[in-house]
């Protein structure tokens, strides 16, 4: 006997025709439309938990520090203290996350990072590189435009807003995410005396990341600022995030060499002391250094991860120009294939380079502007000149003749 219309149910439910907008026929049963969205809810669900669990899932697919310093090795030149030190803080961070919660008994801490060095010698690159090589969400804030909440500047909520906005809103991705906080050292405490003003955007900030470093609940308006007040909030735990901070720290050598002197007297023999590498005082880095250039102790156990980065010598910056994955040689020699040209910098053009961008000590940041200085006119002229030649030859000659006419070389001059 043949089902008549309104016999017709829906097999998940029992929902009749008349109670659905649609009932969907398959061989031997029926589906309503809140049934599909209801599967398709649940589906999403699962599909986003199997997402997350997947690059980090267990132990053996974790990373081993060595294999993630094998990848730092494509994209960053050098650093190689910085490096180890980071593969394994980022290895253990990810264990810790692994852990079965009360079945072990040792409880892994958190290990926040810091990075010390000079302005342009890869700590961004280095963390955005780490949060590639494990794909978790990753977002990068400067910590100058953060201020005590109440005051004019951004709430340090506003960092997990990015971190948010990076995972697509995904709250379970954003609480296994890396934030890499840049400039800590612009918010160090401006004095001595904290009780005279009050210090908003130095220890001030200082004292309201301390809470999101440590782990807890912290409810992140979606959108940002204080322009949405009716802006519903989105609890993240910031337990499992890690920080990742770096800094130049301009003078903090004179601290360090400070402490190595008070500490050197009377103990050390002469011979010790000149295994001191005193071009490079930012090896001997310590807690204290970051404690008397204005960092509040509790900031600094927050991070209990200290490393520095060299300065790059020339050598380190004729391999940036050449020697990474994408380093800026490849990507004008990329962006010319696109033209059917035949890139060639000559080895002159390199060294020229280079001395320019030490001359400016921007570090590596240096050798993008003064590349770009070079390469504009070619850069402009090729796509509509038909005629061009399938071969193009950057000489010291050309090179030279193109940076002084920048507008570069005159902000050298003033
Ligand atoms: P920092 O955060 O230390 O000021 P960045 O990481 O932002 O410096 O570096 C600026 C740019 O210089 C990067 O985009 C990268 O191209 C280049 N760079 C700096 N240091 C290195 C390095 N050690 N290896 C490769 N490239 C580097």
């Amino acid at each position: 006997m043949s089902k008549t219309t309104k016999d017709i149910k829906c097999s998940f439910c029992g929902a009749g025709k008349q109670d659905s907008l649609m009932l969907i026929a398959g061989l031997d049963a029926h589906i309503c439309d809140k049934c599909v969205n209801q599967a398709n809810d649940i589906l999403a669900e699962e599909l986003k938990l199997r997402k997350v669990k997947s690059p980090l899932q267990s132990s053996s697919t974790i990373l081993k520090p060595a294999e993630i310093k094998a990848h730092l090795d494509q994209y960053v030149i050098g650093q190689d203290d910085a490096k180890k030190v980071l593969s394994v803080a980022v290895y253990n961070h990810y264990k810790r996350l692994n852990q079965k919660i009360g079945k072990d008994e040792v409880d892994i801490e958190k290990s926040n990072i810091i990075l010390v060095g000079e302005t342009g010698t890869g700590k961004t690159l280095l963390a955005k590189t780490i949060a590639k090589v494990l794909n978790v969400p990753f977002c990068i804030c400067d910590a100058t435009v953060l201020t005590e909440a109440g005051y004019v500047g951004e709430d340090v909520e506003s960092i997990l807003t990015r971190l948010l906005q990076a995972a697509d809103y995904d709250v379970t991705l954003a609480e296994r995410g890396i934030v890499y906080i840049d400039e800590v050292d612009k918010i160090a405490r401006k004095s001595d005396n904290p009780s005279i003003t009050r210090d908003v955007s130095g220890e001030g900030v200082q004292q309201a990341l301390l809470k999101i470093l440590e782990g807890t609940m912290v409810n992140v308006p979606p959108q940002g600022g204080r322009k949405h007040p009716d802006q519903k909030m989105i609890t993240v735990n910031t337990s499992n995030i890690l920080f990742i901070c770096g800094g130049a720290f301009d003078g903090i050598e004179k601290k360090i060499a400070n402490r190595m002197r008070t500490q050197t007297v009377g103990y050390k023999m002469k011979s010790e002391d000149q295994d001191i590498d005193l071009k490079n005082l930012y090896k001997y880095i310590s807690p204290q250094d970051l404690k008397a250039f204005g960092l509040i102790p509790e900031l600094i156990g927050r991070l209990p991860v200290l490393t520095y980065l060299t300065p790059l010598d020339r050598n380190a910056m004729l391999m940036i120009l050449t020697e990474p994955k994408n380093s800026l040689i490849k990507q004008y020699n990329k962006l010319f294939e696109y033209e059917d040209v035949k890139l060639n910098f000559d080895r002159e053009v390199l060294d020229y380079v280079v001395d320019k961008a030490m001359e400016f000590k921007l570090g590596a940041r240096g050798l993008r502007s003064i590349c770009e200085a070079i390469m504009i006119d070619a850069m402009f002229e090729i796509p509509s000149n038909q005629e061009h030649h399938k071969h193009l030859d950057i000489t010291l000659d050309y090179a030279r003749e193109k940076f002084e006419k920048s507008d570069l070389k005159k902000l050298k001059a003033a």
